[in-house]
């Protein structure tokens, strides 16, 4: 090639593809989409944290969509039975990728209150059935937790804080 070429080739593209992909994470964590899906008692919280008075819109994150694929975070809240698996992994697998899991309360973590010898028809933990991001213990947990829960998923994608870290006050 001559001095007044231009040169096409760059030794760069994976830096580029990294800070493409660092800007789409910051969109995603700015925008997550969760889809309306609640098992029990906790959705009644999460259904809370989307009222005015938690504003899950302060987040980016009020938009509850009614179809699987339309979503990009699954929050299961709430008990989840063996015959109702089979359908969790549906809707997971029709979620478009990337997607995301938040385990919300005992009984998603791990059985809950409903966790006891010879239990029949209890999965004792949703990451039994789909890989989970972020766990959100209590219950049922507060919106507050829900809200911390979405910031530490949004810590996940960006690698950085939203807002400074709450202290404990006991
Ligand atoms: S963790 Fe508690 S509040 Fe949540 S679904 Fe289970 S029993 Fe209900």
């Amino acid at each position: 090639m001559g001095k007044r070429s231009i040169h096409l080739e760059t030794k760069d593209a994976i830096i580029k593809f990294a800070l493409l992909d660092d800007i789409l994470n910051l969109a995603r964590a700015n925008s997550l989409w969760p889809m309306t899906f609640g098992l029990a008692c906790c959705a009644i919280e999460m259904m809370s944290t989307a009222m005015a008075k938690f504003d899950l819109a302060r987040f980016g994150a009020e938009i509850f969509r009614p179809s699987p694929r339309q979503a990009d975070v699954m929050i299961v809240s709430g008990t989840v039975t063996k015959k109702m698996a089979p359908l969790l992994v549906t809707l997971y697998e029709q979620m478009p990728a990337p997607k995301w899991v938040i385990a919300m309360g005992n009984c998603a973590i791990s059985g809950g209150p409903f966790l006891f010898e010879d239990q029949y028809n209890l999965v004792e933990g949703v990451d039994l059935l789909v890989p989970v991001d972020v766990y959100v213990p209590g219950c049922p947990p507060r919106p507050e937790a829900l809200l911390e829960g979405l910031l530490k998923l949004e810590e996940k994608l960006t690698g950085k804080r939203r807002f400074p870290t709450p202290e404990a006050k006991w």
